[in-house]
């Protein structure tokens, strides 16, 4: 089978007692049936303590209260897999931080930046990642019911085409406006896509209209669609909106590196009217990546990533619009959390990476207060349909 895959995917390897963070705090963890059906067959104390551990009204959790999962042990490493093997782990915790989409005529390999190792990757190594093309067996079950060539092209092609986009001069990785150009084409492009799904047009997103590379060279010059309107960095009570979610709630351990950059900016803006923090936040973000281009490189790289790893999925929801806006969120909660926590402490690429990864824990697996900061971030772009697919 077609088969896209990050080039991190075969070389990444569980850090287990050495990993900085954990993967086993935070989160409710389903339990697979196969799984389930073996706990509920084991005999013994641990039998006992693992349905003990099941949760939730259908009994079909660990850690139902995402606190510190109980078989976390104190070494760092996960007392299921210890005492009874990775056959008594709920799949999830098997595969995690893998993930594999099987869309039928291809599939996609990737691996979850909330794994603090994945991040640190991403950003350590001297080139980017790339996305390779090989024909490999997919373990997966087939993911949606799609079965259309033609749109398959498009999706992957374009694909392509805004990761080109995405290799900017090395002297443009000093300058916002670098990142509001490129959030600009993207956005313009995914909305041209969106309507022309929407009418049933002919689907030549990509080929005869020289889209999207056309849309960046438009956005290069005076026409840039929406001039007047920042994406990158987004309006500071936009991103004040979008962390007075739930979001700042979704590590409650004290001292959390997220929690802690948090504060941090409330205190710097919290008294200050709009208009002047707006000039504050627009400053410190200059000079944040006047300082130092392996900041932009590190947002582009996120950037990048998210196109790798979430753009195919508009094979199966067809919501381009949806994938923009969402990037456009991803890559400004980086910038405010790096610009933040560089306030205070040293941003070192470590640093770096625990911010991504603490961001992706918080926002992109919590599908109700992901909703809620799309529709804030909807509220400042042109998007005439809310379209929260
Ligand atoms: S966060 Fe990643 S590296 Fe750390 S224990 Fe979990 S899977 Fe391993």
């Amino acid at each position: 089978m077609k088969v896209l895959k990050n080039e991190l995917f075969d070389e990444f390897k569980c850090l287990a007692g050495e990993c900085p963070e954990t993967c086993c705090y935070g989160w409710r963890i389903i339990v697979d049936d196969e799984t389930k059906k073996r706990i509920l067959e084991k005999d013994g104390i641990w039998g006992k303590c693992l349905r003990f551990s099941l949760q939730g009204p259908d009994k079909n959790y660990f850690n139902y209260d995402s606190g510190s999962c109980i078989f976390h042990g104190i070494n760092g490493l996960c007392n299921v897999q210890k005492k009874l093997g990775t056959e008594y782990m709920p799949e999830i915790c098997r595969k995690y931080p893998r993930e594999i989409r099987n869309y039928g005529s291809f599939a996609t390999k990737h691996l979850d930046l909330s794994c603090v190792h994945v991040s640190q990757m991403l950003l350590a190594r001297q080139q980017r990642p790339a996305l390779i093309e090989c024909d490999e067996e997919c373990e997966r079950d087939r993911h949606g019911s799609n079965d259309d060539p033609q749109f398959e092209e498009i999706v992957l092609t374009s694909q392509k085409e805004i990761i080109q986009m995405l290799n900017v001069k090395p002297q443009l990785l000093f300058d916002p406006a670098t990142m509001d150009r490129i959030l600009h084409a993207l956005l313009a492009y995914c909305q041209y896509a969106q309507d022309t799904v929407l009418a049933h047009k002919d689907m030549k997103l990509t080929k005869e209209d020289g889209m999207p590379s056309y849309f960046y060279e438009l956005c290069k010059s005076d026409d840039m669609p929406d001039a007047g309107r920042s994406y990158f960095p987004l309006p500071i009570m936009a991103l004040n909106r979008l962390i007075n979610t739930q979001f700042d709630l979704q590590d409650s351990r004290p001292f959390s590196m997220i929690n802690r950059t948090i504060e941090w900016y409330h205190h710097k803006f919290d008294l200050k009217t709009e208009i002047e923090g707006q000039k504050v936040w627009t400053r410190m973000v200059k000079e944040f990546l006047r300082e130092d281009p392996s900041r932009m490189e590190a947002i582009l790289r996120y950037l990048q990533y998210d196109v790798q790893q979430c753009y195919a999925e508009i094979y199966e929801n067809y919501s381009f619009v949806h994938f923009a806006v969402s990037a456009i969120m991803h890559v400004n909660m980086f910038l405010f959390l790096m610009v933040n926590y560089n306030r205070k402490k040293k941003l070192t690429q470590d640093s770096m990476a625990k911010l991504l990864s603490a961001y992706e824990r918080a926002a992109c697996h919590n599908l109700g207060l992901n909703k809620d900061m799309y529709a804030i971030v909807c509220d400042y772009l042109p998007i005439q349909t809310l379209e929260l697919g």
